[in-house]
């Protein structure tokens, strides 16, 4: 409910006029001798309405209402004149903000017919004012949404460049039989330094081939069309073992110490090739971040939440900035060494098995990637 201030020093008028408005109104009427009462009482119950003498010792009644507006910004603000005080009052009117004035004698029909209409206005501007933020924040949504489209359109023609060059360099590795047939024959007759020679050769083309297969690999992703993953059920342990026998030709893995820990032997319902490359992107991803013989951990277990898959190193760990933009694509810290897809992908992988990927990192210290998976036994 409305509620009204009405504040004169002249109790006559407080007593008087109070009573008609609790007679004549629905709203709750409190009455005040003086400006500072009536301040003393704002935060409490600020008041809907307020409606003052001009002339009144101490705080007078313009004032008053100036500080009601500061607090109050809302309130309705009303001037009670007698009639030598009207200019001055005319002036406040402009000055603060008046709603009306109202000269004594007052008509009390007329002062009604005021007390409704600037409670009726302020009704309307509370609507606005809500029907506004609601504006502001659809404004914001879609402001949202469009960026977010954007970005995931812009994605999507990178993906289609990328996968353009990709597919034709991909084409030109097929080159890399020749310098391995050089290599082959260059020792068996004899002639290491061209056999070094073409392993400098087979060793970039490898690295090559290696960035075109994550870059095919994130253009699938981006074309927005959802493909259907075919899963099936498979011993996980299996599947990570195929992956750690392919890692073993990999130079930088091969540098490290590989220690798998098989705790439990979980089933899950997997896609056998893309749950291998998962297995190969993090373990890459933690010998690319460890010292030579450093430790890496690949740990498999299960729980009652399911299947838990470990890649833990202790290398180089992250900065909590390079933490916040993993899986952003192209965000690489290995310079051009780097795709800046592979955890991209790793995500991707992780989402399409229904598992979840989190990533706990301290710099110094070294990093824990940890693929959780729906179950077959649970
Ligand atoms: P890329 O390996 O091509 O740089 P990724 O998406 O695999 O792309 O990784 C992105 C970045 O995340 C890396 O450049 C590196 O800074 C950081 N990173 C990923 N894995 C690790 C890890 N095990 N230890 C430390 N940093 C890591
Ligand atoms: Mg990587």
């Amino acid at each position: 409910m409305a509620s009204i201030y009405l504040v004169d020093d002249d109790s006559l008028v407080t007593e008087s006029l109070g009573a008609a408005l609790r007679l004549e109104t629905p709203y709750a009427v409190r009455t005040f001798q003086s400006g500072a009462d009536a301040l003393a009482a704002l935060s409490a119950a600020p008041p809907d309405v307020v409606i003052s003498d001009f002339k009144m010792p101490g705080m007078d009644g313009l004032a008053l209402l100036k500080a009601v507006r500061k607090a109050v910004p809302e309130a309705v603000l009303m001037l009670l004149t007698g009639y030598s005080d009207k200019d001055s009052a005319i002036l406040a009117v402009n000055e603060v903000g008046i709603f009306a004035y109202v000269e004594k004698p007052w008509d009390l029909q007329d002062l009604l017919l005021k007390i409704k209409g600037g409670i009726e206005r302020q009704e309307l501007t509370r609507q606005l004012r809500d029907a506004n933020r609601d504006l502001e924040r659809q404004n914001r949504e879609l402001r949202l949404a469009h960026d977010r489209l954007v970005t995931s359109e812009r994605m999507a023609a990178v993906g289609r460049v990328a996968s353009g060059i990709a597919h034709e360099i991909g084409n030109q590795l097929a080159l890399v039989g020749y310098a391995e047939a050089i290599k082959a024959k260059a020792r068996a007759g004899g002639n290491g330094e061209i056999a070094e020679f073409a392993d400098v050769i087979v060793t970039a083309q490898k690295r090559l081939a290696d960035m075109v297969g994550e870059i095919k690999d994130f253009a699938r992703g981006q074309g927005g069309e959802a493909v259907e993953v075919r899963l099936e059920p498979a011993d996980v342990t299996a599947v990570v073992d195929e992956a750690l026998a392919i890692l073993r030709y990999d130079r930088e893995v091969g540098a490290r110490e590989l220690v798998r820990d098989v705790r439990r032997r979980p089933l899950a319902r997997l896609h056998r090739g893309k749950f291998a490359q998962l297995v190969i992107n993090l373990v890459r991803n933690a010998a690319q971040a460890s010292p030579a013989k450093a430790k890496i951990e690949v740990i498999l277990d299960e729980d009652e939440r399911g299947v838990i898959f470990v890649v833990a190193d202790h290398g180089s760990g992250m900065t909590p900035e390079v933490l916040a933009r993993l899986g952003e694509p192209f965000f690489t810290t290995r310079g051009e060494r780097g795709t800046g897809l592979g955890l991209g992908i790793c995500r991707r992988i992780v989402d399409e098995h229904g598992g979840q990927l989190a990533v706990e990192s301290a710099p110094g210290q070294g990093t824990r990637v940890t693929v959780t998976l729906p179950g077959l036994r649970s």
